[in-house]
């Protein structure tokens, strides 16, 4: 029999993140607290704490345990701050977040996607999470400034009203690059415009929009 999943998930975080270098504590106590195998679908769930992304159908993955990671650690939260997740996706990173953060608001463009998200962060007990559908590379104007953003699908550059939306110091992390690879840049809205720090590597599905890419 396979080990309880709280086993499971603490194992992730030990092998997949802390033995890497994900070293925030508040981070690493998140993603042991979420329920990651309510957010995969039925079939897949013996992979649920696989260190890899899972496919979650209309083309689209719920992200590796160690990207969210990363994505989570540079947003740098405290705990007061609002909070935008673009590309809702499962739901998981945004279930992330909410232990993070005071107010998570999430967007997504496929309907069926939201809707199902919004189920499994009932499901989870994360109902206090705000999924909204529609083209998240224009944020969400009517509820800016946000202290973070986190873009959780690959865009061809900075997207601009992204960063518009961000608080004096707000940190807008998005992986920045080609459809096939990226690299995950971390924006801080400094009174000098934008610090951009670069970090990892990485592979995300295409944003889709505006501001991303054509479908
Ligand atoms: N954070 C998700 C990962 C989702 S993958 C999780 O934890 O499961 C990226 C998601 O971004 C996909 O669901 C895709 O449909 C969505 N997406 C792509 N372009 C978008 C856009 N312009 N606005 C909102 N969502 C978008």
């Amino acid at each position: 029999m396979p080990p309880e999943l709280d086993v499971q998930r603490r194992r992730m975080v030990e092998e997949q993140l802390r033995a890497r270098d994900v070293v925030d504590e508040r981070v690493l106590a998140a993603m042991e607290r979420v329920p990651r195998e309510l957010f995969v679908p039925e079939r897949r769930r013996r992979h649920a704490f696989a260190d890899a992304a899972l496919s979650i159908g209309a083309g689209q993955t719920i992200s590796q345990p160690y990207m969210v990671a990363r994505i989570c650690e540079a947003l740098a939260l405290r705990g007061h701050e609002r909070v935008l997740d673009v590309g809702t996706g499962s739901g998981y990173q945004a279930a992330v977040l909410a232990e993070l953060a005071a107010e998570v608001h999430t967007i997504e463009r496929v309907p069926e996607l939201a809707e199902r998200a919004r189920r499994t962060l009932a499901e989870a007990a994360y109902e206090h999470v705000r999924v909204h559908v529609g083209d998240g590379t224009l944020g969400l104007p009517g509820h800016a400034p946000f202290g973070g953003i986190a873009v959780a699908a690959a865009a061809p550059r900075l997207p601009d009203a992204l960063f518009e939306q961000l608080e004096p110091h707000g940190r807008l992390v998005v992986p920045v690059g080609r459809r096939r690879g990226q690299e995950l840049l971390v924006a801080v809205r400094s009174t000098e415009g934008p610090a951009i720090v670069r970090s990892v590597p990485c592979r995300f599905v295409p944003l889709v929009g505006e501001q991303g890419f054509d479908a």
